[in-house]
C-alpha cells in the first residue's frame, strides 16, 4: 500500500503514502500508534509517526528527573522500543492539509517529506503559556522538556558552587534564590523536588546552610493546585511553608528584568532571583489555524465524543491539543491519563474506519490525582477519598509506574527509587560537559 517516490527537487525529497499519519510522539501519539498496531496487527496497514524526539517523555516523572531521584534517561521511553510496526520519522510536521489529506514534514537531517494519508491522529501537545511580562523571556526558563529538567538540576548544583565561593552577601543571596511562577502541578512538584535536592546537596558545603536558600512560589489564584480537593491544596501549602518555601497566593509576577523580581503584592520588596522558573500553565500547540483546523478561543481543536475533528471525519485529535468533551461535563483536563485514554479510543475509531472492530465513544472519568512533594511527602485523591503524607506519596509513585509501558523501563525506575532511598543523592554537576572541549592546536 505504500509508494515512496523520490522527487527531483532540492528541497522536497520524498512523497510517501500511509494509511495513518500520527503527529506527535507524546502520550497521545505514542499510545495511539501502539493501539493502532495492536488493532491492525493482521491488516497490513501502514502507520507513520512524526515526532521531534525519538522517545516518549514520561512527564509525570520529570520533577524526579530534575532532582536526580531517577536518571533522566529513565524518564523516557524510546519510540522504536515501544512501537514495532510503525515507521518513525524524527522531525516535525510543518504543514498539514485536512481536506487534501497531505502533510509536509522536515526530518532532523533537514530533508523535506511530503506525506499523503487516509486518516490522521493529531497529538502535538502544548507549549508554555506566556504573557508580555517585562524580562520574562530573557530571564525565566520553562519546565516542560527533559532538557529543562536536566538544566534545572545542574543549575541548583551550580548555584551552590557559586554561592560557596562568593564573598559578596547580595550575590550569594541572589545565587541561592529560586522563584517559581505558577502553583499548578508542574510548579509545585518541580519546586518540592528541587528543594529536596538542594537540602540534600547543601550538607556537602560546610560554608552553606539549608536556610541560606530562598524558595518562592507565586500563584495568581487564591489556592495552589487548581482542580485538586481544597483540603489537599491546603495540605500542600502547609508542607511547602513548613519546609521554608515562601508561598504567595493571589499574586502575579509583574516583571523580572535582569533577574529582579517584582510581584503584584507590593508589600513584598523587589528581590534578585538567580533562577526564575515559569510554570504558569500550558496552551495547545499553536498549529490549528495554520493547519486549517477549527479551533476554540484557547487554540485547541474541538472534537466530538469519538475524538473526530469537527468537520473532518477522518482526522482525530487528542491530548493537550484537543478540546475533548468530558463525560462529566465541560472539557476533559489536559493530563497524561486523559491523553492516553483518548488515544486508545481514537485508535479504535481509526481502525473501525478501516473496517476493523467497532467505533467507540470517549467515556473516561478522572480516576484520581496524585502530587509528590519530595521524599515521603505527597497528596492524592482517588474518587471521593483523599490521602496525604507517605501513603499518598507511595500511591502517586505506584500510579505512575502502572502507566509506564514496558517491564524494562518500570524496573529501571524502581531501581532508581530504591537506590535513592538507600544511598545519598549524587550531587555531581555535569551541565558544563554538554559541549566537547575543542582540541588543542598542534605545537608551533
Ligand atoms: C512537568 C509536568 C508534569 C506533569 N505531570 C503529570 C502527571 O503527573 N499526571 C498527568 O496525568 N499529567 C501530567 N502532566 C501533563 C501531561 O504531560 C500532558 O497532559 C500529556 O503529555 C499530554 O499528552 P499529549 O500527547 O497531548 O502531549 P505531549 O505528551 O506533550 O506530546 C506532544 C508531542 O508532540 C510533539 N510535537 C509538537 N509539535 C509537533 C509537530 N509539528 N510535528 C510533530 N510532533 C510535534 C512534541 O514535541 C511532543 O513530543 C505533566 C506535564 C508536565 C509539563
Amino acid at each position: 500500500m505504500r509508494s515512496v517516490v523520490p522527487v527531483h527537487s532540492p528541497s522536497l525529497r520524498w512523497v510517501t503514502w500511509y494509511d495513518i499519519l500520527v503527529v506527535g510522539g507524546g502520550f497521545g501519539g505514542a499510545f495511539g500508534a501502539r493501539e493502532l498496531e495492536r488493532r491492525l496487527a493482521d491488516h497490513g496497514d501502514r502507520i507513520l509517526l512524526v515526532s521531534p524526539d525519538n522517545f516518549l517523555l514520561f512527564s509525570p516523572l520529570l520533577p524526579e528527573a530534575a532532582s536526580g531521584t531517577i536518571e533522566p534517561r529513565h524518564a523516557v521511553i524510546p519510540l522504536r522500543e515501544m512501537l514495532r510496526r510503525t515507521d518513525l520519522l524524527v522531525g516535525e510536521v510543518t504543514a498539514f492539509d485536512a481536506v487534501a489529506r497531505t502533510a509536509t514534514a522536515r526530518s532532523v537531517g533537514g530533508e523535506i517529506h511530503h506525506i499523503e494519508f487516509r486518516s490522521a491522529l493529531l497529538s502535538p501537545g502544548s507549549i508554555p503559556t506566556t504573557f508580555p511580562i517585562p524580562g520574562l523571556l530573557d530571564n525565566a526558563v520553562g519546565f516542560k522538556t527533559l532538557a529543562d529538567a536536566i538544566w534545572l538540576r545542574n543549575r541548583v548544583l551550580h548555584q551552590l558552587d557559586v554561592a560557596a565561593a562568593e564573598k559578596d552577601r547580595d550575590d550569594r543571596e541572589r545565587a541561592l534564590t529560586f522563584t517559581f511562577v505558577g502553583g499548578g502541578y508542574a510548579g509545585v512538584e518541580a519546586l518540592a523536588e528541587l528543594d529536596s535536592l538542594a537540602r540534600d546537596a547543601v550538607r556537602r558545603y560546610p560554608s552553606l546552610r539549608p536556610g541560606d536558600f530562598r524558595w518562592v512560589l507565586v500563584e495568581a489564584q487564591d489556592s495552589l493546585l487548581p482542580g485538586l480537593h481544597p483540603r489537599l491544596a491546603k495540605f500542600t501549602e502547609r508542607v511547602l511553608r513548613r519546609n521554608g518555601v515562601e508561598v504567595h497566593l493571589g499574586t502575579r509576577l509583574e516583571s523580572c528584568e535582569n533577574g529582579t523580581v517584582v510581584l503584584s503584592d507590593h508589600t513584598i520588596a523587589p528581590y534578585a532571583s538567580g533562577t526564575i522558573v515559569w510554570t504558569a500553565g500550558q496552551r495547545p500547540a499553536p498549529l490549528a489555524s495554520s493547519w486549517g483546523l477549527p479551533s476554540t478561543e484557547r487554540g485547541s481543536v474541538p472534537v466530538d465524543d469519538h475524538l473526530r475533528v469537527d468537520g473532518h471525519p477522518d482526522i482525530y485529535a487528542v491530548g493537550d491539543f484537543a478540546a475533548v468533551p468530558d463525560p462529566e461535563g465541560g472539557l476533559a483536563p489536559p493530563t497524561a491519563q486523559h491523553a492516553l485514554r483518548q488515544a486508545r479510543v481514537a485508535a479504535a475509531n481509526i481502525a473501525a474506519g478501516l473496517g476493523v472492530g467497532a467505533s467507540e465513544r470517549f467515556t473516561y472519568r478522572t480516576r484520581g490525582l496524585a502530587v509528590t512533594l519530595g521524599k515521603w511527602q505527597g497528596t492524592a485523591e482517588v474518587g471521593r477519598l483523599t490521602f496525604t503524607g507517605p501513603l499518598a506519596w507511595w500511591m502517586g509513585r505506584s500510579y505512575h509506574l502502572l502507566m509506564m509501558p514496558g517491564i524494562a523501563r518500570k524496573s529501571r525506575v524502581v531501581s532508581d527509587w530504591t537506590m535513592s532511598l538507600l544511598f545519598p543523592r549524587d550531587v555531581s554537576q555535569l551541565g558544563s560537559l554538554g559541549t566537547p572541549k575543542p582540541l588543542a592546536p598542534p605545537p608551533e
